[in-house]
């Protein structure tokens, strides 16, 4: 119910700046629980921090929000998507897990246009600006929090949060399995651990596999950190687009590539869910082939072991 607060934020912030624009958003929050009696104190503090927020962004253009605003705002991103005209596309906290322990988190906000994203902001207020993997280093620092965007055909940058330099960045070229370390979930619940490690072993990775939540994991493999990222939920479940539109387009324009496990594109065209075959594999150009081939193996292994 609190990450509704970051939702009526983005939502309200991109209706003021796009006043000509018809307004379309699917966002993972509702304010069901926040129209009820129960939730009116959390209803409160959220109107409190919103406009705290946005008397601290520096404009002076905008009235108090009232509850019944920020009630609005956050209903605005009722919206299905699709495959016709553009849509936003937003998960105001992914990662809620992450959020609550502590660790890694991300607002992640993408623009569909018919039917393709062309552009994501990933926003991940506790990725250090240092890489978290052996393959590269970015920085020095110990500052923590950083912003990456991508727009289609324009590359992926990547700059501190509250910083203004920006940096191009790339997903790293490592052709050799042995020398690939691989993000997944951090959550069992999540992603398969063990299908993944039995993915890595037939491809070779010999590094532990780097387990963080939210599409961090996306920024992070966009600037090298690592080199493959694996996803592959429980029986049943059905992704949904926000977990993935943002991440998808900064890895793709860092020259990275985003698949299902049956070497599908993702398809974010079908509404508000994400159908995907079996799970989601991310990598650079060079190693995909293999990786695709070590999924196959490791999914048919699997199967016949049932
Ligand atoms: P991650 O931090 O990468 O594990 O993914 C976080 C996202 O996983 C959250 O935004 C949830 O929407 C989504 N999620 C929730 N339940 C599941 C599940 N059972 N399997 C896969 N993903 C889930
Ligand atoms: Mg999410």
């Amino acid at each position: 119910m609190w990450f509704a607060g970051s939702q009526a934020l983005v939502s309200f912030i991109l209706e003021r700046e796009l006043p000509s624009e018809s307004f379309s958003l699917v966002a993972e929050e509702d304010s069901g629980d926040l129209r009820k009696e129960s939730g009116q104190d959390t209803l409160n503090r959220i109107t409190e921090l919103v406009n705290d927020t946005l008397a601290s962004e520096g404009s002076n253009s905008f009235s108090t929000l009232t509850t019944d605003d920020v009630l609005v705002a956050i209903d605005s991103g009722k919206s299905e998507g699709g495959s016709v005209g553009r849509h936003w596309v937003l998960d105001p906290i992914d990662g809620t897990k992450g959020f609550v322990r502590g660790d890694q988190y991300a607002i992640a906000l993408a623009l569909l246009h018919e039917g393709k994203i062309v552009l994501g902001v990933l926003a991940c207020p506790n990725l250090p600006l240092a890489s978290i993997g052996s393959n590269q280093q970015h920085s020095s620092s110990n500052e923590v929090g950083c912003l990456f965007f991508a727009k289609v055909g324009d590359g992926t940058y990547m700059q501190a949060l509250g910083g203004s330099t920006q940096t191009r960045v790339h997903v790293c070229d490592i052709d050799n399995p042995e020398e690939a370390s691989f993000f997944e979930s951090f959550e069992a619940a999540h992603s398969l651990h063990d299908l993944s490690s039995s993915i890595a072993e037939k491809l070779g990775v010999k590094a532990p596999p780097v387990r963080i939540d939210s599409q961090a994991k996306y920024g992070a493999l966009s600037r090298g950190d690592g080199a493959i990222y694996l996803r592959f939920p429980h029986r049943g479940y059905r992704e949904k687009i926000w977990d993935h539109a943002a991440g998808s387009i900064v890895v793709t324009e860092a020259g990275g590539i985003a698949m299902d496990a049956a070497g599908n594109p993702l398809d974010f065209s079908k509404g508000k869910f994400l159908d995907v075959v079996s799970g989601i594999i991310v990598t650079n150009q060079k190693l995909m082939p293999s990786l695709l081939t070590a999924v196959k193996e490791a999914l048919n292994e699997k199967a016949s072991s049932l």
